[in-house]
């Protein structure tokens, strides 16, 4: 009789973790709520536009293509390379390796050059580092040291650039490097300003050369590995909520769905939201006291607020489309603020209808301005209004004319991102990137349930699309080692 294993969400880490274990032969089931699979990889369709419904990119980090590649899905799906590019007032520079970014950012800011060297100095060796790190394998845990005595001896500067970002932030580290008070804030904000300033390493690899986008838009990635767990036998059920985890004697013995129906299983994997999880599904009953203390300090993730735009072509959007040299584009507002807008259909013309454009503008947001609108559904369709036609106001700085264009318009905020994934406060990558902030986790210690296991973006920090795949490729191991003990 093939052992069975439930898996609740079918994000990429439910996904990931399914494809997995249907491959070897296990009985898998996957639960989701939503009608789509994918979680925040996942897409809508409006009027021939197709948009994102999470990220508008994805870096591989040394584990998506891999991953790909162990399950043979490597040639069935196409991924596009996406450029970026750093903008304001009327400059634009592309981002496309150390130097060149140096050289560009000096001509704008001459008084800054030293300072540009040095920093893209530590960025090239760092990064050169990292790169090697992540393409060697050192992610998936087997030959750690000689990996890093190789590393050494092609990079032997690495020591001296991790020691650099040691125990500073994004924030802390341009501090330390840049007197311009307008460049220190546009390089916080090229990603989370508050992450460690090792992951700001990881972020210009990624936009130097390592940030995809699928071919045919985000859903076309998860219905690749839907595709998959379904010819091994495995099954996605869509639209349908799990309400409970069912425990036994400190062990996970199945699933209780929201419609009442109850199933058992040898397994159950969560990859949900790991506080819905833990506090909803399981119920602190079941949960150690310092787990459960854990889980209600950890702050999560920034959120998002997105507008999505499909436009019309004319000559006049041609023109201002020449602003961008790279599809993904950070953009510094003359009042400082920073947005990022990504022209998705300039690589992938398959996402607009012929001759149109689509359009994704975004920013960080605060949940806490969003929370108290969920009683009040007037005053939340108003406020989303309203911030959707500032933040394309804004988009308009970059491409003069751009409303004038607009024929389909869509928005997502905070609650729209967590009303859809469960995602707690529409959380964008698990736990919150600052690192003093983020919990760390030992679940063996932590959440000792037997025949249970998360993965996903909350059980490894930072979050993200490889940390989801990553876990799961961790638990699906374990579970195999499980089977055959
Ligand atoms: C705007 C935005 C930008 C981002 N940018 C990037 C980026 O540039 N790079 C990057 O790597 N990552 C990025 N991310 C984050 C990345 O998309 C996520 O970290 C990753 O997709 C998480 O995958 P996951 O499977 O862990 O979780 P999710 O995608 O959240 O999947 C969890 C699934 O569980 C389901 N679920 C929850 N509760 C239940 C329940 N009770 N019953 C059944 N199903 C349930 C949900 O519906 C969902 O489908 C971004 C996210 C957003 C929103």
């Amino acid at each position: 009789m093939h052992k069975s294993v439930i898996i609740i969400g079918a994000g990429m880490a439910g996904l990931t973790t399914a494809a997995y274990l249907s491959r070897a032969g296990l009985k898998v089931d996957v639960y989701e709520q939503h009608t789509l699979p994918g979680g925040y990889i996942s897409s809508f369709v409006r009027e021939g536009f197709t948009f994102p419904a999470g990220p508008t990119s994805i870096t591989s980090n040394g584990i998506v293509f891999p991953i790909l590649k162990e399950l043979g899905l490597a040639e069935k799906r196409e991924f596009l390379h996406v450029g970026h590019q750093m903008s304001w007032g009327g400059h634009d520079v592309p981002l496309r390796n150390a130097r060149q970014a140096r050289d560009e950012l000096s001509k704008w800011f001459p008084g800054q050059r030293e300072a540009l060297q040095r920093y893209f100095r530590w960025v090239e060796i760092g990064g050169g580092g990292f790169r090697q790190l992540v393409e060697s394998g050192m992610m998936f845990g087997q030959g750690i040291l000689p990996k890093v005595l190789n590393l050494l001896v092609k990079h032997p500067l690495m020591p001296w650039a991790s020691w650099v970002a040691r125990g500073q932030t994004n924030r802390s580290l341009h501090q330390r490097y840049f007197g311009d008070p307008d460049l220190r804030q546009m390089f916080d904000e090229l990603a989370y300003p508050i992450m460690a300033a090792q992951n700001t390493l990881g972020m210009w690899i990624s936009y130097f050369d390592d940030t995809w986008t699928p071919a045919g838009g985000m859903q076309a990635f998860a219905n690749t590995l839907v595709r998959f767990v379904r010819e091994y036998g495995g099954e996605v059920h869509l639209g349908a909520p799990v309400e409970r985890i069912r425990v036994e004697k400190g062990r996970a013995i199945g699933i209780t769905l929201r419609d009442g129906t109850r199933l058992d299983t040898d397994w159950v994997i969560s990859a949900a939201d790991l506080r819905h999880t833990c506090l909803e599904l399981i119920g602190c009953q079941h949960l150690p006291p310092g787990l459960i203390a854990k889980l209600e300090a950890a702050p999560p993730s920034e959120p998002v607020f997105a507008v999505f735009l499909g436009l019309r072509g004319s000559p006049e959007l041609e023109r201002a489309f020449q602003r961008f040299h790279e599809p993904h584009v950070i953009f510094t507002c003359a009042d400082g603020a920073t947005i990022q807008i990504a022209w998705l259909s300039k690589d992938d013309p398959s996402v607009a209808p012929p001759g149109k454009q689509a359009l994704f503008v975004g920013r960080l947001d605060r949940y806490p301005d969003w929370e108290p609108l969920k009683a009040d559904e007037a005053a939340y369709y108003a406020r989303k209004a309203t911030v959707a036609d500032e933040l394309i106001a804004r988009a308009e700085e970059f491409l003069p004319g751009l409303r004038a264009h607009i024929e389909v318009q869509d928005a997502a905020s905070p609650l729209t991102y967590e009303r859809y994934t469960s995602n707690w406060q529409g959380a964008t990558t698990g736990w919150n990137w600052n690192p003093a902030l983020a919990p760390r986790f030992n679940f063996a210690k932590d959440l000792p349930l037997k025949n249970f296991y998360p993965v996903g973006h909350y059980t490894f920090n930072p979050g993200g699309v490889p940390t989801a795949m990553i876990t799961a490729w961790y638990i699906a191991r374990e579970i195999l080692k499980q089977r055959t003990a």
